[in-house]
């Protein structure tokens, strides 16, 4: 029996329950693994309560993938087939996604994009990769950037400290053209990279305190290569208030050393991982220093990579259904209107 999309959405859910920047609903992780996913869950998580959860799915990629129709069926695509080249064509209206069975890559609006596996037949039903959603996700579910006009979780007066950057970016002229003034990276950092970063995922640790010392140390744990991020962010506990410490996969980008921290292949291999620490879900906030430090950090990647700022996206956005990560008090509009 096909499985419908409602299940596809469950089990895809419980396999990539891994959330990492979210704690996972208590309920569930309290919940012993349903047998037939148990080869799918994270086998080491880290059992101290102390270290940043793990964010991601493990790099040894689990090669899931969707069945066509429960895809089609997700993004309301309808389905017709070319009987001659076997080709299937789904259409919203607006949208054309072109599928080819025993090809390596879909059609979508006439673009073509490269997936990391095959679409294949397994037993009578047509199965794509995973990161076909994604794909799908991106190019079809496409959201207007967040407004401008207001954001009463910035600036409600009752935060101390945000008389910084993002507050006074709020006062600017409206949009004055960007004049390139962007920080550019230390040098130790700048890294000539023989990949094509795309996006900036941000990210909270879930936790209060940590470091990049020590997220590496429980990453490592279930990653040889241990911190999933490219980049953390201190908030004062175990490194200063607005530090920004590099991370070992971003040392070692050109060694194909991907990140591990987006949960989506696609978004670990092109998009760099900023991690803050704190928890932004319990009631606490980035610090002004944090955000200070996030800004120059993401102007300067934005420079030197050539990366939009629409490219800038919140952990949830590249993972949505799986993670509210940066948490829910993460000021993501106001910051976006600051870059
Ligand atoms: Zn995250």
């Amino acid at each position: 029996m096909r499985p419908t999309a409602r299940h596809l959405i469950t089990a895809l859910s419980s396999a990539m329950l891994l959330s990492g920047c979210v704690r996972p609903d208590p309920m569930v992780i309290s919940q012993p693994a349903p047998q037939q996913r148990v080869a799918a869950a994270p086998e080491s998580e880290p059992a101290t309560p102390k270290v940043a959860l793990l964010d991601e799915e493990p790099e040894e990629d689990k090669a899931e993938e969707i069945a066509f129709y429960d895809l089609a069926q997700a993004f309301g695509l309808k389905v017709s087939i070319d009987l001659v080249t076997g080709r299937r064509v789904l259409r919203d209206g607006t949208n054309t996604v072109v599928v080819m069975p025993s090809t390596k890559h879909i059609l979508i609006n006439h673009r073509r994009f490269p997936l990391e596996g095959m679409i294949r037949w397994k037993q009578g039903t047509l199965f794509l990769p995973a990161e076909s959603s994604a794909f799908l996700a991106e190019w079809l579910e496409r959201r207007p950037l967040p407004q401008v006009a207001h954001d009463p979780e910035l600036f409600d007066g009752s935060e101390p400290g945000l008389n910084d950057p993002l507050r006074r970016a709020r006062t600017q002229p409206a949009r004055a053209p960007r004049v390139s003034k962007a920080t550019s990276l230390p040098s130790a950092w700048r890294i000539n990279s023989n990949r094509r970063w795309r996006y900036i995922v941000i990210h909270h640790s879930a936790t209060d305190v940590g470091g990049a010392k020590s997220f590496h140390a429980s990453h490592k744990k279930k990653w040889t290569n241990g911190l999933g991020y490219h980049f953390v962010i201190g908030n004062g506990s175990s490194t200063g208030d607005g530090q920004v410490e590099v991370g070992p996969r971003w040392q070692r980008q050109n060694k194909g050393i991907d990140g591990a921290h987006a949960g989506n292949k696609r978004y670990n291999k092109y998009g760099i991982g900023i991690c803050l620490v704190g928890n932004f879900n319990k009631g606490g906030r980035p610090t002004p220093g944090q955000l200070v430090a996030l800004r120059r950090l993401c102007r300067a990647l934005m420079s030197s990579y050539g990366i939009p700022a629409r490219n800038v996206l919140k952990h949830q956005e590249v993972r949505r259904g799986h993670t509210d990560c940066p948490g829910k008090h993460f000021p993501m509009a106001a910051f976006k209107r600051s870059l």
